[in-house]
């Protein structure tokens, strides 16, 4: 018989990647990819591999918050069965509280594991299927003609939605949208994203004024922590809502459905602390009518590749928001979800197939935990 798998190391490494130009949004201007790619190694040879990308304005990491925490999660595991993914998942949530960002790293390395375990692509794994899907591709916050600009070479491009950011004032953002329509006609479908720029009375006004737009839906129009009010907002408004700072777990997903504050979720992994607690927030949302989509951050495409895996398993995600990466100066991921302009398919090789170049990892600072 062969002997149970068992964690013997965990490597950790910074990984920093340049932007190819700054991006801005209403609370915070990034200018790289400041990750951390977590490899847990068994004792059969098997590994598996997960990537943490914080935005600390949101989750309350760093890279620094995270290389720390990486070390004390991976002495939790090591020893450990990785094939228990929600015992581990549950004795990682009780030491650490938060830091969801650096947690979804360990939780998908371990889905990773537990595919080129079974033999099994990710998607399959988690009981779904295989379907190509599209990502919008985001414009940053700019100045109206600056991002129109960008919108027509995102349509040009072959993009098939439009993700815009705003969240400054009432004329300005109304102003953006008018001649992000003006360049890209009426075809395509706009998504906004306020990142809680707007006060309530803010987000009414704009959200009225652009009705008639095409707008799909619009994130986070206020503030994070004020649900009563993302209640009053979707009542008033016609443009369905998308909570995305108010929903980070579970627990968020079930006050939000109930509360009846949002038509619909934008579920990270960075947010959720990986697909386990992704899964309870997506049956959550399919319970009580909610559509969901899933995002990124900044990762590379080994975050997005696990990401691609969950929209693909789960019908309910209708929507994709997976273009982080396309705004890095380098790709130094092998395999994993591959990107025709905005259309993405996931790989059929076990786990979710994405690997890393071991000549960028070579350049990388390493720490193991064994
Ligand atoms: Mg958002």
């Amino acid at each position: 018989m062969k002997e149970k798998l068992t964690i013997t190391s965990i490597d950790i490494y910074k990984v920093d990647i340049e932007f190819k130009e700054p991006f801005r949004i209403a609370i915070i201007e990034i200018l790289s990819a400041e990750s951390v790619f977590i490899r847990i190694n068994t004792n059969e040879g098997l590994y598996g591999l997960g990537e943490a990308n914080p935005t600390a304005g949101i989750t309350g990491e760093t890279q620094s918050i995270n290389l720390a925490g990486a070390i004390d999660l991976a002495n939790l595991l090591l020893g450990k069965d990785p094939l228990n993914i929600e015992e581990r998942m549950r004795e990682i949530n009780k030491f650490l509280i938060h830091n969801s960002t650096i947690k979804s790293a360990f939780d998908m390395a371990l889905y990773d594991l537990l595919g080129k375990a079974a033999g099994l692509p990710l998607y399959a794994l988690l009981g779904g299927g295989k379907r190509s899907f599209w990502t919008d591709n985001t414009i940053g916050l700019a100045n109206p003609d600056y991002m129109a600009k960008k919108a027509r070479s995102y349509k040009d491009q072959g993009f098939k939605a439009i993700k815009v950011k705003l969240g400054t004032t009432w004329d300005l953002d109304v102003e953006r949208i008018k001649e992000v329509r003006k360049a890209i006609g009426n075809e395509l479908p706009i998504r906004i994203d306020a990142n809680q720029g707007w006060d309530y009375r803010t987000a009414v006004n704009v959200l009225k004024d652009l009705e008639p737009m095409g707008i799909e839906y619009c994130e986070q129009p206020i503030v994070y922590w004020d649900y009563d009010n993302l209640r009053r907002i979707r009542e008033k408004s016609t443009i369905g809502i998308m909570a995305d700072e108010s929903l980070f777990d579970h627990h968020d997903a079930f006050k939000l459905a109930s509360m009846g504050c949002v038509d619909h979720f934008n579920i990270k992994l960075a947010k959720s602390g990986g697909i386990n607690t992704a899964l309870r927030i997506n049956s959550i949302a399919e319970s009580a009518g909610i559509r969901c989509m899933v995002g990124c951050m900044t990762e590379t495409r080994l975050g997005m590749s696990a990401a691609a895996h969950l929209v693909s398993a789960r019908l309910n995600i209708q929507y994709a928001d997976l273009d982080g990466w396309l705004f890095l100066k380098s790709d130094p991921i092998i395999g994993g979800a591959q990107y025709d302009v905005g259309e993405i398919t996931v790989p059929d090789t076990p786990g979710h197939g994405a690997d890393i170049d071991p000549d960028f990892l070579k350049l990388c600072e390493l720490t193991t935990v064994k």
